[in-house]
């Protein structure tokens, strides 16, 4: 962060009314391409006072938004759709360069997206109210949800398009203006996002997208025409944005970090669990906030195994920039991290885990990687235990754990005991253990042989304990609950009306 521009990288605006506006910035961040190191561009911050901007903007858009049929609004959100997958290779550019993901893992986050979107076309069904006939005599009840208002929505850096979506597109769907506040590390995404929104014929001030940090984020989460925020990012920053918001009378829901669990059965398929957890635990270099990072092996066969050929395999992985030299894909299969301090806090945990006494089974920071980024390769550590550093926190980086344990039970109690509660996956042949764990295990999204269970559109995302600060989760039925207000009408009309003065509630006689 800079307190001057740098006139000879581009600028990136914000995204307000329909149009870019350059706002009176005091601060210019960097967007750095994490396979390089260097600067590509950079990013006019948001101040206080552009924060206004915006959320006039969209106050001003509401009340004609709300007003529109559900069905055409869910016209517009289709050729927006339609929209983002003839722009996709534009879109994957942008995530791949600004964020390192491989172009494979770019392209599905934005279908995971679109997921959503399509879940949001939806809308005039999902909000079909319910009716009863005769509540009392000659007396009718209905309940109708309403769009809350404006809508701030904040986003963290490692899903630039995906979270977006998830969102926003329910949140315009049912009829809510927002301002989306992307990442200040990848903002481009997002702003392409609400440009294509616009082309699909989304009424200005509908969705504004403003840049910056700090200053913005409080200038709309202390907002009073900002009625509710939805906010994804680290534990710390989700607690200050729940406590702030609540605190100014927003809704508020706030997702935090995770520490996801495998829990792997003696009777589970292991080389399709050792395949499955390598996509889990080094997919997008580990920076996934349902990555797995542990992995919790019952009895010592099954560990030594697991630890064997995970270690082989993770070591054999391609790790690259997602383009190569020419501009086409590289084919790379695990890519940067997203800063030099974030590798660097990773490195820290390496060091961490082996002072603290696990066993570095395979050393990320030996790989050899002829590039200039933020690189690192796959490391694993063995017998970790749970009062070790590395187990108890959120690494966020390419680095996974093996607990030994010696029963079933003994897993179930330590993924229970931790206070991270996102997603956890089980690897077992056994129905019964499968129902039992289902049932018993304190987590808000399980895996049965999948370890990645990140829920479609049309079911609802969102973790437990130090996960989540949500009443509602993300998507499906639970993002609309969250994106409206319920209201109830109780009505009669003059020939149902008895004469005299009631004093009492009606009741059923
Ligand atoms: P972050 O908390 O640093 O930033 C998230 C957003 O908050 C960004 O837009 C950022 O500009 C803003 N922000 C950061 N600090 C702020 C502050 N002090 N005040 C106000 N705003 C602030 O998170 P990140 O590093 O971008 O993202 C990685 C984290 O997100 C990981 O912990 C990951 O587990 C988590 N995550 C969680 C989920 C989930 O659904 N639970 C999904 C994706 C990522």
């Amino acid at each position: 962060m800079t307190g001057k521009p740098n006139h000879q990288l581009k600028v990136i605006h914000h995204f307000i009314n329909g149009e870019f506006y350059p706002g009176s910035p005091q601060e210019w961040g960097e967007i750095i391409d994490p396979s390089i190191g260097n600067a590509i561009a950079q990013l006019a911050y948001a101040t206080n006072e552009d924060a206004q901007v915006a959320v006039h903007a969209a106050h001003a858009a509401l009340p004609a938004w709300m007003d529109t049929p559900p069905a055409s609004r869910a016209k517009i959100l289709f050729r927006w759709r339609q929209l983002l997958e003839d722009n996709q290779q534009e879109i994957i550019t942008h995530i791949s360069r600004e964020h390192g993901k491989s172009t494979t893992e770019a392209l599905g986050s934005l279908m995971r997206g679109i997921d959503v979107l399509e879940f949001a076309c939806g809308i005039p069904n999902h909000l079909k109210g319910e009716f009863s006939v005769n509540v009392g005599r000659s007396v009718d009840s209905f309940s109708l949800r309403q769009p809350v208002g404006v809508v701030a929505v904040i986003t963290p850096f490692n899903f630039p398009i995906m979270v977006a979506l998830w969102t926003t597109s329910v949140a315009i769907a049912c009829g809510n203006t927002v301002i989306l506040k992307p990442s200040e590390k990848n903002p481009s995404a997002a702003l392409l996002l609400a440009e294509l929104a616009i082309k699909a014929g989304l009424p200005k001030g509908v969705l504004n997208v403003l840049n910056g940090t700090q200053e913005a984020v409080n200038g709309l989460i202390t907002h009073p025409d900002v009625a509710a925020v939805s906010f994804v990012g680290q534990t710390s920053t989700a607690k200050y944005i729940q406590e702030t918001a609540i605190r100014h009378g927003k809704r508020v829901q706030a997702f935090g970090a995770a520490k996801n669990h495998a829990l792997v059965m003696p009777d589970a398929d292991l080389p399709q669990t050792v395949d499955a957890i390598i996509g889990a635990a080094y997919g997008s270099a580990g920076e996934r906030c349902m990555a797995i990072s542990v992995v919790v092996s019952v009895g010592d066969v099954t560990a030594d195994y697991l630890v064997k050929h995970i270690a082989q395999k993770a070591k054999t992985l391609k790790i690259g920039a997602p383009f190569d030299g020419g501009g086409n894909d590289s084919q790379a299969e695990m890519g940067p991290l997203i800063s030099h301090p974030h590798r660097e806090r990773v490195l820290s945990y390496i060091k961490k885990g082996i002072t603290q006494g696990a066993t570095l089974v395979l050393d990320g920071r030996t790989q050899e990687i002829p590039l200039d980024g933020y690189f690192l390769g796959g490391s694993l550590f063995d017998h970790v235990t749970p009062e070790m550093s590395i187990y108890q926190e959120e690494i966020f980086g390419p680095v996974l754990c093996i607990v030994r344990v010696k029963s079933y039970e003994e897993g179930l109690q330590l993924i229970n005991n931790h206070p991270y509660a996102n997603g956890v996956a089980l690897f077992t042949r056994d129905g019964d253990c499968a129902r039992d764990f289902c049932q018993r295990i304190q987590v808000g999204m399980v895996g049965v042989n999948v370890p990645i269970p990140v829920p479609v559109g049309y079911h609802s995302f969102g973790g437990w304990k130090a996960s989540s600060f949500a009443d509602h989760g993300m998507h499906g039925m639970e993002g609309v609950r969250f994106f409206t207000k319920l209201k109830t009408v109780t009505s009669r009309w003059p020939s149902g009306i008895r004469s005299g003065i009631e004093f009492s509630l009606p009741t059923v006689e």
